[in-house]
């Protein structure tokens, strides 16, 4: 595993890759955050990240984040879950983590709408479109997108908080499927009369093409802790 002060340099060159682009694209650097995700990584990572003062961890499965947050002592840096979430796993990942960035029907947004509403709290979301048209990813589809967001807008306990994409690889598709995911949001926010403040798009390899079309929140793991050993 990586030490601190490796993740720590790591850590200043991606401030200093985003603070480029920014100034590139003219936005002010402080409107990206960065998710650290800590997937397949141990849960040190999770207290680098805390200790840096990064806006999150993300993880990809829910008994991995299970154990990291038992294990820490301090596990009070926000928790999101990036990766797929099976619907009997909903009541799990709502105790667990502070967003789910992957909701992508309305028949998993109802399922977190009844456990929220049970549990007594509003659960904060992202929804998951495909916007690269991958068919190995998941995420609803950019014609279902008006009466998706609309139906969820009606959830009570579900509080949305904007879109997320995982892009597919090559740079040009990348840049594709982030033009697409943002002016989903901007025809969403219009037609529905909503704001959706959070882009969460871009990774290690694709960050650039995301902040460049709007992301405002980039899921980084390999750029920050090396290559995943398992
Ligand atoms: C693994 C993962 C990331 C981070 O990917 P890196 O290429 O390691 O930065 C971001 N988002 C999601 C949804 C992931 O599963």
């Amino acid at each position: 595993m990586i030490n601190y002060e490796a993740f720590l340099e790591n850590y200043k060159q991606l401030q200093a890759s985003i603070a480029k682009v920014c100034s590139e694209c003219g936005r002010s650097p402080e409107t990206v955050k960065v998710t650290a995700v800590t997937k397949n990584n141990p849960a040190d990572c999770v207290e680098y990240a805390h200790k840096a003062g990064l806006f999150a961890v993300g993880e990809n499965r829910i008994q991995e984040a299970q154990s990291k947050k038992e294990e820490l002592q301090d596990n009070s840096i926000r928790w999101e879950l990036v990766g797929h979430l099976q619907s009997n796993k909903a009541k799990k990942a709502i105790e667990l983590f502070d967003r789910i960035q992957t909701v992508d029907s309305f028949a998993l947004a109802q399922r977190i709408d009844r456990i929220a509403g049970e549990l007594g709290i509003q659960q904060a979301i992202l929804l998951q479109f495909n916007t690269g048209e991958d068919p190995k990813k998941f995420g609803a589809t950019q014609l279902e997108a008006h009466k998706l967001v609309e139906s969820v807008l009606t959830l009570k306990n579900i509080k949305l908080e904007g879109l997320m994409t995982i892009a597919p690889i090559g740079k040009e598709e990348a840049r594709v499927a982030f033009k697409r995911l943002a002016n989903l949001k901007e025809e969403l926010e219009s037609t529905l009369g909503v704001t959706l403040p959070e882009l969460s798009m871009g990774m290690s390899g694709d960050f650039e093409e995301a902040i460049a079309a709007g992301s405002t929140l980039i899921r980084v793991g390999t750029y920050l802790f090396g290559e995943r050993s398992y």
